[in-house]
């Protein structure tokens, strides 16, 4: 078996348990794979005079130049002929411009099963209790292919689903924002016994919470009720509140307490399953590492420091997404954790300074630029 692949069946036990060896031989060997297989991906390493070769450490994947997402949203990037691809993923820009394409092959899709499937289990998510799934995202639609979606979709099979409803509602004009029937949901179910598993954008859920406290509604949900969160603030960053104010407020509206409010984090560019713990922190589990970089330098920085998050996994053999640059700002935690998890955990702190940020990203692009532009 691939280093690749092993890596992605760590024991469910060992999640959090990183192995440093065996990931850098799998993101060495994945390495390797691009470059024989994709002539741009070639070309940019050539030009930034590195090779697979010089993999031979841990150490060295910081010298693994990482490629800026904005780039995978300006260029097809794809390792292999069309047909080898299971899933051809974009990420949520709303206009159809500025996506990334990521494609996925099957090998792609069974290690991101192995993973989602061990995450969810250790983090007691499978249940063979129904559910009521209300999704703070995107109703299913052939023509959509926003990641977000596809996940949020995926995770109402978590459990068998008694009933399913969305917020971004597919109609004859399109997709439309409907928090109103969400709430009228709420307070239907809250009334059954039927647990309530909620998915999706923060920003969304957070909107509904304080409509229905504006209305002076409190609801107790029943037993067992989860609040998940995933997809990120997207343009709502204004409003971006403090997780404690946010935990609050579901408590008030809601009657659910934070030990169970999970929050999902991943990237169409990376995507890896982080769930914060019971103290919510994002451990990096061992699919992932996190590199934090000087927002001007891009040299690696020290835990503790803020700088650019520089996601590494060797999942994917269909698009060389083993180093990206986000244009998110990060520290790692390397203090120990209460939850007991040994490994750091990652605080996302979001694009403030985003002018400058976006300075940066546009010159690590401007260093990649190629003839293919
Ligand atoms: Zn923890």
């Amino acid at each position: 078996m691939s280093k690749m692949s092993s890596l992605f069946r760590t024991r469910k036990k060992k999640i959090y348990c990183l192995d440093d060896d065996l990931f850098y031989l799998a993101m060495k060997e994945n390495c390797s794979f691009h470059y024989k297989h994709n002539k741009d991906y070639k070309t940019l390493l050539d030009r930034m005079h590195f090779s697979p070769e010089d993999i031979n450490s841990y150490e060295d994947l910081e010298k693994i130049p990482p490629l800026p997402t904005l780039y995978f949203k300006h260029h097809n990037l794809l390792s292999l002929k069309s047909n080898r691809y299971w899933v051809k993923a974009t990420s949520s820009g709303t206009s159809g411009k500025n996506v990334s394409l990521i494609g996925l092959t099957f090998t792609d899709l069974l290690r991101g099963w192995d993973m989602v499937r061990r995450v969810f289990s250790y983090h007691h998510l499978w249940s063979l209790r129904p559910h009521r799934y209300i999704v703070f995202g995107y109703e299913p639609h052939k023509g959509n292919d926003k990641a977000i979606a596809k996940t949020a979709h995926g995770f109402t099979f978590l459990s068998p689903a008694l009933s399913k409803d969305y917020a971004i509602r597919w109609t004859k004009d399109g997709y439309k924002v409907d928090l109103d029937n969400l709430e009228k949901k709420f307070i239907k179910y809250s009334k059954g016994k039927t647990p309530i598993r909620t998915l999706g954008f923060p920003a969304y859920t957070y909107f509904l919470l304080e409509q229905m406290k504006a209305k002076g509604i409190k609801l107790k949900l029943p037993k067992g009720s989860v609040i998940s969160l995933g997809g990120g603030w997207k343009s709502f960053y204004k409003e971006k509140v403090d997780k404690q104010v946010f935990y609050d407020l579901a408590y008030e509206v809601l009657g659910v307490d934070d030990k169970h409010i999970f929050e999902f984090f991943g990237a169409v560019e990376h995507p890896i399953l982080y769930t914060d713990c019971r103290y919510h922190h994002f451990h990096i589990p061992n699919y992932a590492r996190v590199i934090i970089r000087d927002v001007e330098t891009l040299k690696p920085l020290k835990p503790g420091q803020v700088g650019l998050i520089n996601l590494l996994t060797p999942m994917s053999v269909g698009t060389p997404i083993l180093s990206v640059m986000t244009d998110d700002l990060g520290i790692l935690h390397e203090e120990i954790c209460p939850c007991g998890e040994k490994s750091v955990y990652l605080e996302i702190l979001g694009r403030s300074g985003v002018e400058d940020i976006k300075t940066c990203a546009a010159g690590a692009e401007e260093l990649l630029k190629g003839d293919k532009s």
